[in-house]
């Protein structure tokens, strides 16, 4: 670990969601003076808490799976997840609804999943077996060779080895063919292709090297921090501030000022700061289409408007009175058609006809997070970036998702609402400057995976760098400690410290 000295260079980081925290640490930690200037009044971008009437709800996240990722983190500067929060893997992992009578409710150990599997097809146990194998491969070369590459030139794929172990990780096949291949049972099939929903596109628009999902959900676990995702943000915030990175809230940067092919200075309503080179963790479209002046602007319009984005969600923040009987932490509710929900998604964006959902109950594992005998409950459904968000429309979603849940769960739950607090399209805008109200960033189909991914580097500024989940390796809370310490890599290399 280096200290900075009053002649180190200057490093402006923009937005403190997990790549900017990230991307602000490894660089602190090198030497570099740190500033990173956050809009809101508080850190996490989309992982923010929202603490009302007793209950603290984690806004953004709520599934911690990678494990390995967290921990190598920390390890980067001698410290472990321990350190910062407890972890505690979940069993039941979660469970699915496909009707009021059918669940499946997924084991964390390997035994007891391969026999539930063998339970609704024969032989379907040995082949998740196999199955996982496979993902297990994928995840280690995915993760050894491929996510932490900046993206920046084909050069970087063709290693001989690479390209042997990538041709034999299913790039060109469909997650949807590569799941059908082993598994007949519609439910088996719909628990094999969710995790790639993650990744913000449908399982036949998703390369089946993405079965690395799969491994990362079934072979590595759901894990959960006590106290709420929120505590992953305390400690890398407070990991940051130990390594002396300066984090300034309510500092929306609004504009750049650039001379020479470089950016010179960031400004705010009421600063400017000085910097040798800044790195941005906000939005990458908002920073390159808002905030660069429209001479240097990385895109065009049209590029941003062209980019398959991932989807955008309606939540609802709920207090319960009462705690909900036969629900686990995690629950997913696939009682509707989910290839018409995707369509209404991707293909004809519009207001779902019949959503799948999707319910959080934190306060099944930590009674922290919500007043004794009650229940702090979220609801996710994934939209359609871009539609239009009216109150009337949340409102109406509200009744027909609580209508579906009452049914499915055979239990009162409306009259039983304490605290109702929604959010959506409108917010992502407002809180994030998400374009059109994404929720996850752009969505990993092949042809927006790596080089063709935004680049991390502006083409023009030499010193402008951008991380977060619009460019690689992708959106999720694992891919964004990451493109931290890629982008932090490649700053290090082209701006190093002097000797
Ligand atoms: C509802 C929801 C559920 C999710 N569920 C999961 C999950 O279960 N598991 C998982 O792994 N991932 C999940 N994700 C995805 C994951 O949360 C994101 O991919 C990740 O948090 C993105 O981090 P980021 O640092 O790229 O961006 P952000 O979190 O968006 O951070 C960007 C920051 O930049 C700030 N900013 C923007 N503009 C400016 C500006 N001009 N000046 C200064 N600051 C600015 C913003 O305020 C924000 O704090 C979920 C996301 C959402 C929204």
């Amino acid at each position: 670990m280096s200290h900075s000295t009053s002649t180190s260079p200057k490093v402006v980081v923009v937005g403190s969601g997990f790549a900017g925290l990230s991307a602000a640490s490894v660089l602190a930690s090198k030497g570099y003076r740190v500033r990173l200037l956050e809009k809101n009044q508080e850190p996490g971008g989309r992982a923010r808490v929202l603490s009302e009437a007793g209950f603290r709800f984690d806004m953004g996240p709520s599934w911690y799976w990678m494990p390995d990722v967290f921990e190598q983190y920390f390890g980067l500067f001698g410290r472990k997840v321990s350190d910062y929060y407890e972890l505690v893997r979940l069993d039941p992992a979660y469970t699915i609804v496909y009707g009021p009578d059918q669940r499946l409710v997924v084991p964390a150990q390997a035994e007891a999943l391969e026999a539930l599997f063998e339970s609704y097809e024969k032989g379907a146990g040995l082949k998740l077996r196999s199955f996982l194998k496979q993902a297990a491969y994928k995840y280690e070369v995915g993760i050894r060779d491929l996510v932490f590459k900046p993206g920046r030139s084909l050069g970087e794929f063709l290693s001989p080895r690479l390209i042997w172990d990538v041709l034999r990780m299913d790039v060109f096949k469909s997650m949807a063919s590569h799941v059908r291949s082993h598994f007949k049972h519609p439910h088996l099939v719909q628990m094999m292709e969710f995790p790639v929903l993650f990744l913000g596109a449908t399982p036949r628009n998703t390369p089946a090297l993405y079965s690395l999902m799969n491994y990362a959900d079934l072979g590595l676990g759901t894990w959960y921090p006590m106290g709420g995702m929120g505590k992953i943000v305390d400690g890398m915030v407070s990991l940051a501030q130990e390594l002396g990175v300066e984090i300034i809230y309510n500092q929306e940067v609004k504009s750049v000022k650039s001379q020479g092919g470089r950016v010179r200075s960031v400004l705010t309503v009421d600063n400017e700061y000085q910097a040798d080179a800044v790195v941005v963790g906000a939005d990458y479209r908002h920073f390159d289409q808002e905030v660069l002046p429209a001479d240097h602007r990385n895109y065009s319009a049209s590029y941003w408007e062209s980019r398959v984005l991932a989807p955008s969600s309606l939540l609802f923040y709920i207090g319960l009175s009462k705690p909900l009987e036969g629900l686990t932490h995690h629950t997913l509710f696939f009682d509707e058609d989910f290839g018409l929900h995707a369509e209404e998604i991707y293909t004809h964006p519009q207001w779902p006809t019949k959503p799948l959902f999707y319910t959080s109950l934190a306060s099944k594992t930590d009674p922290s997070v919500a007043p004794a005998g009650m229940e702090n409950l979220v609801i996710l459904v994934p939209l359609a970036p871009g539609l239009e968000d009216t109150e009337e429309l949340r409102e109406k979603y509200y009744h027909l998702i609580m209508d579906r849940f009452e049914r499915l769960t055979g239990q009162a739950i409306r009259s039983h609402v304490v605290y109702r607090k929604s959010y959506a399209h409108r917010d992502f805008v407002k809180d994030y400057h998400s374009f059109k109200g994404n929720a996850y960033g752009l969505a990993n189909t092949l042809t927006q995976t790596a080089l063709l991914k935004p680049s991390l580097k502006h083409k023009t500024l030499s010193n402008l760098y951008f991380c977060g989940q619009l460019t690689v390796p992708g959106p999720g809370v694992p891919p964004s400690l990451i493109s931290g310490q890629v982008v932090a890599g490649e700053l290090m290399k082209e701006h190093p410290l002097k000797a």
